[in-house]
């Protein structure tokens, strides 16, 4: 019996914890495991039914005390939705850090609060985004990435005013579920390789549910069935299973002898059938979700 361990994920849009490793996330909890994530923006100017699509269509922007309020007032919805949606796959520890999405910068006050969130939930294992993310420029997840491990640098020594004494991550996993197609020029010469698939098969529904209550960025209903059959299934397909999260792994592994799973050697002893029967089940898009 392996000793628990304690996960952090940190996104840079309230949704991206639980839509790139939310199965995976799911699986550490179930097997004791401290999961804990954290969202870096409150994600209201791109992913937000009223503030980044409605006023697009309007006449006139409302002025900066309306908006806001108007932002903290969406930010809010957007938090109980992630709560729900987390709830789904059994994690409660939900940390919200609500800076705005406008510009998001390598920047030492965000450097500093990562290190000390390091400093405090003291994580062997750091999930967050691919540095590299879509060529880096003007992406979120890119920056978040590098804040993360700029954070965890800082987390090696004290923090002037932080009780918590300094922590060492033992390893880090980037998320690739965003890089399964490039979406631009600058993201295509990022090759998608994940050297770890987390099968999530057993927990997809949870999963679909999960993404289906972010109705405030239209997630809901058939796109979250979509999302999860085109992405955590062309995952899964890449490794042999129905679903599957994919990451990159930070630090080489370290080990007494050559790792092969379990799922590697049942795929290379199993019948093509069985290979194609298991590769090609589909859950998400039939599932039934409330309207
Ligand atoms: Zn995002």
């Amino acid at each position: 019996m392996r000793h628990p361990i304690r996960v952090l994920c940190i996104g840079g849009h309230p949704a991206d914890t639980f839509d790139s490793a939310g199965g995976t996330l799911a699986h550490h909890v179930q097997n004791g495991d401290e999961v804990t994530v954290v969202a870096l923006t409150a994600g209201t100017r791109v992913h937000d039914v009223v503030i980044s699509d409605a006023l697009r269509f309007a006449d006139r922007i409302p002025d900066a005390p309306d908006l806001t309020a108007l932002m903290a007032e969406r930010a809010q919805v957007k938090e109980e939705e992630v709560r729900r949606a987390c709830a789904f796959l059994g994690i409660t520890d939900v940390r919200f850090f609500g800076y705005d999405d406008a510009v998001l910068t390598l920047r030492e006050e965000l450097i500093l609060r990562m290190a000390s969130l390091i400093r405090e939930v003291r994580p062997h294992v750091v999930v967050t985004h691919h540095p590299n993310e879509l060529g880096e420029y003007g992406n979120h997840h890119a920056m978040t990435a590098q804040l993360v491990l700029n954070g965890i640098g800082a987390a090696h020594g004290v923090g002037m005013g932080d009780p918590n004494p300094p922590h060492r991550v033992a390893q880090v996993f980037f998320t690739t579920s965003a890089l399964v197609m490039p979406s631009n020029v600058l993201s295509a010469p990022l090759h998608w390789y994940p050297d770890l698939i987390v099968d999530i098969t057993d927990v997809v529904e949870a999963k679909v549910r999960a993404l289906d209550a972010m109705r405030s960025q239209q997630y809901g209903g058939d796109y979250a069935r979509k999302t999860i059959e085109v992405v955590d299934g062309g995952i899964g397909s890449a490794g042999g299973i129905a679903y599957g999260e994919g990451f990159v792994t930070y630090q080489p592994e370290v080990s007494r002898l050559f790792p092969v799973s379990d799922w590697l050697l049942q795929r290379a002893a199993e019948s093509e059938a069985d290979l194609m029967h298991r590769r090609t089940r589909i859950i998400a898009s039939t599932l039934d979700l409330p309207d």
